[in-house]
């Protein structure tokens, strides 16, 4: 087989945008995930905030990349239909040295180039937010922070990458890189794959493929955020996201409104070892508890829908561990911890201008294939609620998932998709099915039964019109 020109090892939200961005040119990619599935690393379990970079450290590569990205994702989010509400944020200081340090977070925010953040009085903190706890003192409003859906984001990058030329290996994790004549080898239990330029984009496995190029320049440590989903009920009951104010390690627990119209409390920050530890725990969900009561001790009467866990790539730095290494055809994006689903577009046009820099060769294709990415959010019509839809293909009012009226036909939709899901999980992913009250107890043996008959009546899956 011909060498590819790009590989990119790592499906995640940075893997995927780096690929998409690369099926903009005239070149062949190939995306290496080692699992069944794309953004089923860290990218699946986050906070889900779509981020506007107002507290990041000013002049660091973060900063520069998530203000770059916002503007970006401006477009791009829309456009392609992906759930999300520009909810805001409100930035609350609970005791004195908080409220001191509000005018400090205002200026820094001015710095990172987002003007419309300003500072609130308590009375206004409780005009916007009439349910916190009464022990606020004032705050910061953070206009342009809103709320996204953590699963369409990758998949709508994903797909687009594998409608534009992009060929995805999925389980293919990259255990050996090897140098011959000018061209990379990868190769692992997945199979071998050669090309000419790598990007490493393997997230909580950076620093491993890193030392494949033979550097020893950053650990990731596995740095753990808990969370808790409330049930819908609750919803009215937060109208922005709830911050905190932000600490050197950590911008904190925060109570936030989700696109599937839930509320959650969350994430901690537990450094470990192990790279799998995605289980929550005793102590972490006490101390989200305790969060929660403080801040709006109401919503901790309503029923909890789930709990879950994801990894940050935490490294010794607190940047990006971006490097790019043109005498190896090789670019690092490591270290990409906290904020990677918000700066992911800025990522991966970096990445691109870095590549060319590396003689990587960017001929703009004259056509590039948009994806119109199935809504699954709460805050417009679904399938099930339009007649529409449902007089074209009836399927579209057969529910499948009665907690989050998932349809047989988002389903077979799903399965027809660009990158179909291999496994129930991404389906949920694609679709919503099995996350809402029941987590599946009611609906997982039916969806699974169409999920299986379905998969098989495919010949062709990925050859559906998304739009
Ligand atoms: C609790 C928590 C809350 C967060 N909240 C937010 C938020 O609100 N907003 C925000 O913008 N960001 C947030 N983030 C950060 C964001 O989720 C991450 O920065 C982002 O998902 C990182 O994407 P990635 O592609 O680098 O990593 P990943 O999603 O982990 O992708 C890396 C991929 O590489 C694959 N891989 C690893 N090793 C190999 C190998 N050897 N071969 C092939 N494939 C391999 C993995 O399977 C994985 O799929 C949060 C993170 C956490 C944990």
């Amino acid at each position: 087989m011909e060498p590819y020109d790009l590989a990119v090892v790592g499906g995640g939200v940075v893997g995927c945008a780096v690929a998409r961005e690369a099926s903009k040119y005239e070149l062949s990619c190939a995306l290496l995930e080692a699992k069944a599935d794309v953004g089923a690393g860290t990218s699946k379990a986050n906070t889900a905030i779509w981020h506007t970079g107002f507290d990041a450290k000013t002049g660091t590569l973060e900063q520069r990349l998530l203000a770059r990205s916002y503007m970006l994702l401006l477009d791009y989010v829309p456009d392609r239909g992906i759930p999300h509400e520009k909810t805001g944020a409100v930035l609350i200081a609970w005791n004195e040295d908080q409220l001191a340090s509000l005018e400090g977070i205002v200026e820094k925010a001015h710095a990172n180039g987002v003007a419309d953040v300003r500072l609130l009085s308590v009375e206004e903190v409780y005009e916007l937010e009439p349910h916190v706890n009464r022990d606020a003192l004032g705050g910061v409003m953070v206009p342009g922070e809103s709320i996204i859906c953590p699963f369409t984001v990758p998949l709508s990058y994903a797909y687009e990458a594998v409608m534009n030329g992009a060929r995805l290996y999925r389980e293919f994790p990259v255990g050996k890189i090897e140098e011959d004549g000018g061209v990379h080898v990868l190769s692992g239990p997945g199979g071998e794959v050669k090309a000419r330029f790598v990007v490493n984009a393997a997230g909580l496995n950076s620093d491993v493929i890193d030392g494949m190029f033979g550097f020893d320049r950053f650990h990731v440590t596995p740095r753990r955020g808990e969370l808790i989903v409330f049930d819908k009920l609750s919803r009215p009951l937060v109208n922005h996201v709830l911050l905190p104010v932000p600490t050197e390690r950590t911008k904190g627990v925060l109570v936030s409104p989700t696109v599937f119209g839930n509320i959650m409390v969350g994430p901690t920050a537990e450094d470990l070892e192990d790279k799998e530890a995605t289980c929550t725990s005793k102590a972490g969900l006490e101390y989200l508890w305790a969060k929660g009561e403080a801040i709006v001790s109401k919503l901790m009467k309503e029923e909890v829908t789930c709990t879950y866990a994801g990894l940050r790539a935490a490294t010794e730095f607190k940047d990006y561990q971006v490097f790019s290494h043109p005498e190896k055809r090789y670019l690092c994006l490591g270290g990409i911890r906290s904020t990677g689903l918000s700066a992911s577009l800025g990522i991966a046009e970096y990445a691109m201008e870095l590549l060319a820099e590396a003689g990587l060769s960017l001929e703009e294709k004259k056509e590039f294939r948009k994806v119109r990415m199935p809504y699954i959010g709460q805050k417009e019509k679904r399938p099930y609620q339009s007649e529409e839809k449902i007089r074209e293909d009836p399927d579209f009012g057969r529910v499948v998932c009665h907690c989050e009226r998932v349809t047989l036909g988002e389903i077979r939709r799903a399965l027809r998709s660009p990158v179909p899901p291999g496994t129930l999980e991404g389906l949920k992913r694609r679709t919503r099915c099995m996350q809402g009250r029941c987590q599946g107890f009611y609906c997982s043996a039916d969806v699974a039964h169409v999920f299986q008959t379905e998969a098989q009546k495919e010949d062709h899956p990925g050859e559906a019109s998304h739009e």
